[in-house]
This record gives C-alpha cells, structure tokens and sequence, in this order.
C-alpha cells in the first residue's frame, strides 16, 4: 500500500512549481522532518529543476523537541543564540523561497508545561520578530503537509492503515489525483477564490455581523480600503505569485483591530503548542477578548490571550463555505493548514498589512495606525457553523447577505 511514486512526484511539482513557484536563481530554505528524508530528496530536485541556487534543509523532530522540553531548562530554551540571529539576518539578504512541509504529530508536546512552552515560544518569537517583519511580502513561501504515522494514527485511531487515509484526505484536499494535472486544477481553483474576493472588495463593507443558535453573536469592524485576498500572493521584490497555504480554501482580511463585539463560539476543537482546546467561546469588548470559556484547555487559552498586547484582538477575519473539501473529509485533522481551511475562522493576533494599499512597503508600526493588529502569535479558530449567517453591513447601515447556512448567500 501508501502512495505511488507518480502521485508523489505530482504532488513534489506541485508544491514546488506552484505553492513556491521557485524561480531561476532563488536560494530556498526547506523545513522537514527528518522522517521524510525521501521526500524531501524528491523536493530538493525539484527545487534544482526549477532553478534553485542552492537548496538548504532545516531538519526538524518532533522527538528531539520533545525531550528538549522535557530535559533543558527554559532559560536555555528561550535564547536566541547568534548564530540562529545571523541566519535569520542572512534570510533578509537571500530572501530566500520558504517551503515548509508539516507532518507534525499532534500529541508530540502532551505533558509538557503549557508555561514553559508559552514561555520559549515567547521569548524565541520576540526576538526573531524584526527579521520575519523585514522579509514579509519579499519573499516565497509554502506550507504543505506529509502524513507521518504517529499524525495519522491521532486522526483514525481505529484504522488498520492510518497513513494511506491521511494521504487519500490530503492529497483530496490539494486536488492531486491519479487522473488529473494538479497545476490546472489549482489555476481554475483560485480563480474561482479571486472572483469570490474581487466581489468583496467591490462591496465596501463597513463590518461584517455574524450570527448562529450556537451562541456566536459578534460584530466586528473592517478597515476601509483594506482588501479581502485568497489564494494566492505575490512576493513584491520578485513579482512572483505563490501559493502560502496548499490547501487552501480561505478568503480572508484582517479586521480593524480594537474594533469588535460579543461572542465568537468556536466550532472546532484548536491545536495550541501542540495542545487542545476544546469547547470554547471568546467574548469580546471594545475589541479586546475579555473573557473565554474551554471545556478543555481553559489555562492555555487564557495564556495564549495574554501573550502579548496584540494577542486579545483579532488579526484576521476568514470566509470558507462548508462545502470546502476539507470539511468535506468529515474529521479533525489537529492541523491549522487544514483545519482553517474547513469553515469560517478568525485569528486572534497579528494581521496582514499586505491586506492595506501600498501595505507591503509599511512598517507593522505604520500598518498599526491604520488598524493592523500586531502581536507575536497569529491563531486560528473556527466559527463556521452550519447554519452561520454573514451580513456585510455598508457604511450607511445597510446589510447584504454574504453567508447563508454557512456557505456563500
Ligand atoms: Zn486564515
């Protein structure tokens, strides 16, 4: 059984030709786990046949991570030592195309502190912060996913082979079949997203006002000008379009921050530092998250509220209708790339200044003047009912219906 070789140098192709869109000359930095050695041997080769510079591998385990959290101490955790500050400068020189292929166990971090890992992850993202805002919008990047056993036996726990479901689902959901040519299908994809955000954007919307029997009852304020995006985005130095998420199904801006209220009911589970929150509900006052409910997880969600300033107010607002193709798979996937891509979401934390006219040449201080949230987390969570309502509110109070039953009006 797995996946045959011809559907995984189909799939190789088409995170790399399309989602990174590698160009002649480009240095690229690949991050995988070491369990994937072959496949990323198959991207690497891809990369070159593309006409990479030069392709560097960032090795990652889920294991090593582990027993670092569990045997080092925090404060050897958190520092940034200077030979990771000068790889990270040197990427603001190379801008290099970023392909990360995610294959994560979900469980990998279970009965580590929450505070310890809050804590690195905290004190790892603040100083990293400067380098990731001076290459944002400048260069390529990709995430795509790899089932690894351990992640598939977390979503089929009954299944005799996990692995091959997991890919049936993933490769379902980046439209790589036996029978197709994925690079077409993906083009016909997006402009099926752009249309959808090119409407949005016509339609001037002043808030969007969320409704469902669940409890969600939420208002939240747009920023003017700003533009709704999907799909695709092109990196402004170079000029080329990539594709960051593979799957993708979201249409997506980033709200005025500071500007929203009521309750958002989630209706999803959230995977946190490799940790679930289940169960909750977020209420908002004067645009900042107040108080939050879990059933399960209540200690991680309040910390990951009070990460940082920025981390109460939202960042991102999303559309996906239910028919998405991962909400289709009908499971949980313990995974952002896909999980967000399966319902409407909004993120609490920074949001995209890409999203503002001439929004890539500001700084995230200038962006925050016109309403960009900044924080050092950005996390997704799902308000997608089934029968969740949108109306687009125009600046002179009128509403338009933009989701009916959790899918387009
Ligand atoms: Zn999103």
């Amino acid at each position: 059984m797995g996946i045959s070789s011809e559907l995984l140098q189909k799939y190789a192709t088409l995170i790399v030709r399309t989602g990174a869109n590698v160009q002649p000359g480009q240095v690229v930095q690949l991050a995988v786990s070491v369990e994937q050695h072959d496949f990323a041997a198959l991207i690497t080769e891809e990369c070159y046949k593309a006409g990479a510079k030069k392709v560097n591998v960032d090795w990652t385990s889920d294991t090593q991570s582990r027993l670092h959290y569990l045997y080092a101490d925090q404060e050897t955790l958190s520092a940034v030592l200077p030979w990771e500050e000068a790889k990270m400068k040197q990427m603001t020189e190379d801008l290099p195309c970023r392909i990360f292929i995610a294959s994560e166990d979900p469980d990998a971090m279970n009965g580590i502190d929450p505070e310890k890992l809050s804590a690195v992850m905290q004190r790892r993202a603040s100083v990293m912060k400067p380098y990731r805002n001076a290459i944002e919008g400048k260069h390529q990047w990709v995430i795509a996913a790899y089932p690894s056993l351990k992640w598939a036996q977390k979503c089929f726990p009954e299944a005799e082979n996990p692995v091959d479901l997991l890919w049936d689902a993933i490769l379902k959901t980046v439209r790589v079949q036996a029978e197709n040519d994925p690079v077409e299908a993906w083009k016909a994809h997006t402009a099926f997203i752009e249309e959808k955000a090119a409407w949005l954007n016509t339609q001037g919307f002043a808030s969007l006002r969320y409704h469902s029997e669940n409890g969600t009852d939420f208002t939240v304020d747009l920023i003017p000008g700003a533009r709704w995006e999907g799909a695709g985005a092109v990196n402004s130095v170079n000029g080329a379009f990539y594709i960051p998420n593979m799957p993708t199904e979201e249409i997506f801006t980033s709200p005025m921050a500071g500007r929203c209220e009521g309750t958002l009911v989630a209706v999803k589970p959230l995977s946190w530092n490799s940790q679930l929150i289940e169960d909750f509900s977020i209420t908002f006052r004067n645009g900042r998250a107040v108080s939050c409910a879990a059933a399960k997880g209540q200690e991680l969600l309040e910390k990951m509220i009070h990460m940082d300033d920025g981390a109460a107010m939202l960042g991102e607002v999303a559309l996906v209708p239910k028919e998405s193709p991962v909400n289709q798979c009908g499971f949980l996937f313990y995974e952002t790339l896909f999980d967000e891509n399966a319902c409407c979401h909004c993120a609490l934390g920074m949001g995209f200044k890409e999203v503002l006219p001439g929004g890539d040449d500001l700084t995230m201080e200038q962006a925050g003047k016109q309403g960009i949230n900044d924080s050092i987390i950005h996390v997704d969570f799902m308000v997608g009912a089934d029968d969740l309502s949108i109306d687009g509110i125009r600046p002179d109070g009128t509403a338009v219906p933009v989701f009916r039953n959790g899918t387009w009006a």
